[in-house]
């Protein structure tokens, strides 16, 4: 039972209340009296007029990236290569026996002389050490890792890509694509590692308000796992998955029924790379690299062809698709799939991050919904327009015009690639500024959200991209009570600080803020930042 509180229920039939009753997993109650639901055993929370608004689902993350983030070593703060060093040595230690050793978040250029880390600095550690550069297009290994991956000085350059060498020989620093010379030597992680993965980066989820996730692409082992832990009811929030997909090798099998909370009906696509990195395949030539327009990922007949056979088979598509070519192309490939299989297909695009003017009736006409980030849109600010230029950057991160298009949308923060707390989502999507308030008026702010189409978004949107609108996503009689409550009435001018109060997941508490502890505040310690959710780099992660 919820009293006393300003309730956004996202119904638009009846936008507003202050109670709320709940009996086992559901809703049977909304309104402004709730006496007669009142009884000797009623749990009541008097919100004293903080909000509550339907739980927060984050429509696109990586949870099982998060846990593979979590349990790696972390390079970030250290400003030389020998303390770096040190620290990769002190924490394999607690890094069971027979597993890679895995660290992110070395950046030579902060550390003197700024020349790249050597494999003689960790070569005391005898087994495979794999540490990612802070932007994720390098890694830097030992010896025992070039072995297993059977790098020696004969290694040919990767295409992409770059072995650093010193007299010839690899120095343990790879570049982008070479990246993977070593990477897939990596052993598959068995059962027990994937596990303790899902389980550490599901046990940060409720504190940031979260009851819903849509895990965006995973491996069938990793399935598998979480497939074992909803069985088990051990799913701390509904987890909505989607298969890690190849368009050249579409599944060949059907999506299965429900387990608990785990359901996966669709599979994950990439038609392109990210913009920070220029892999964002685009129209027209990149404004601050002429020649380059990015890259496919997946070439659109090959795509076309995938999403056909996807579709056929039952499944959901979702799509990455960043530059505005690679929007069209997907806008094509689903186009084509809905004329051959009529219905109610949901058709994401992932990131949607570039659209072109000629491109915004195809997303209308395919019925595809737009799966956006309100974060990424903060977080490239700095250097998105420099990318594309002053006419296409109009058609970029351009929430309004999805939401003006009568586009369905779901927001979601792409963690670990952002931080995990979905309130910074809300904020972001309802101010377009940084966490230090700038730009004064918010970037390109004709594109903000209001506060409840951010809600929205977080909710009856991840609902709808879900096929699970009819009970997630509002505060209605007869609906899942999935409910997330704040630390004040919301308002657009105070999302900065934030913070959650409780979360509920099918009825029970699933986190509640101690009022004598400072509020749970979300600490940057996990995942070096990739921009724009390109294929992730970090080894280990489904991404
Ligand atoms: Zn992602």
């Amino acid at each position: 039972m919820i009293l006393h509180a300003d309730v956004r229920t996202m119904d638009a039939a009846h936008p507003h209340a202050t109670a709320i009753a709940i009996s086992g997993a559901n809703i049977t109650y909304v309104g402004d009296d709730a006496s007669s639901f009142i009884g000797p055993h009623t749990d009541v929370h008097d919100l004293g007029g903080r909000s509550v608004t339907p739980g927060l689902v984050d429509a696109h993350c990586h949870v099982y990236g998060l846990g593979v983030d979590l349990e790696s070593i972390d390079l970030r703060a250290l400003a030389t290569e020998q303390a770096a060093a040190a620290a990769v040595i002190e924490g394999a230690k607690r890094i069971p026996a027979g597993e890679w050793v895995l660290g992110r978040g070395w950046d030579q250029n902060r550390w003197p002389g700024q020349t790249f880390p050597s494999h003689d600095t960790i070569d005391a550690i005898d087994r495979p050490v794999v540490l990612t550069r802070i932007d994720g297009h390098a890694i830097w290994v030992n010896t025992a890792a070039m072995k297993a991956a059977g790098i020696t000085s004969n290694t040919p350059n990767a295409e992409g890509g770059k072995i650093v060498r010193r007299s010839n020989a690899p120095t343990g620093v790879f570049v982008d694509l070479a990246m993977a010379l070593v990477i897939r030597a990596m052993p598959s992680a068995p059962p027990e590692v994937r596990e303790r993965r899902l389980r550490n980066g599901l046990s940060k989820l409720a504190a940031v308000g979260l009851t819903g996730v849509h895990e965006m692409g995973l491996e069938r082992e990793t399935i598998a796992v979480l497939e074992k832990l909803a069985a088990a009811g051990q799913l701390p929030v509904h987890v909505y998955a989607y298969l890690l997909g190849d368009p050249a090798h579409p599944p060949e099998d059907s999506p299965k029924p429900a387990v608990g909370r785990f359901e996966m009906r669709g599979v994950k696509f990439y038609a392109d790379g990210a913009l920070g990195s220029r892999g964002a395949r685009l129209y027209a030539d990149y404004d601050d690299d002429p020649g380059n327009r990015g890259l496919w990922v997946t070439e659109p007949a090959t795509l076309t062809r995938g999403v056909e056979a996807a579709v056929a088979h039952g499944w959901q598509v979702a799509t990455h698709a960043i530059g505005d070519a690679a929007v069209g192309a997907v806008l094509d490939a689903y186009l084509a799939a809905e004329k051959s299989h009529p219905g109610d297909l949901r058709l994401r695009v992932e990131h949607n991050q570039i659209i072109a003017p000629q491109d915004e009736p195809k997303m209308v006409a395919a019925h595809a919904i737009a799966s956006m980030q309100p974060t990424h849109a903060t977080s490239d600010m700095p250097w998105a327009e420099a990318r594309v230029g002053k006419v296409r950057i109009q058609g970029a991160y351009a929430w309004r015009k999805m939401l003006a298009l009568g586009v369905p949308f779901a927001a979601g923060s792409d963690f670990p690639v952002e931080r995990i707390s979905p309130l910074l989502g809300l904020y972001a999507a309802v101010t377009r500024q940084d966490a230090d308030g700038n730009p004064p008026g918010g970037w390109y702010p004709d594109q903000r959200m209001s506060l409840d189409e951010a809600i929205a978004a977080f909710t009856r949107g991840a609902a709808y991209a879900s096929f699970a609108e009819d009970h997630r996503g509002m505060i209605a009689v007869g609906f899942e009570a999935d409910l997330t409550t704040y630390d004040r009435a919301l308002s657009p001018m105070n999302l900065k600080d934030l913070a959650v109060e409780l979360t509920i997941v099918d009825g029970k508490i699933t986190y509640q803020h101690a009022h004598d502890a400072p509020p749970h505040v979300e600490t940057a310690a996990y995942g070096p930042k990739m921009e724009g959710g390109g294929p992730a780099p970090t080894p280990g992660i489904d991404d």
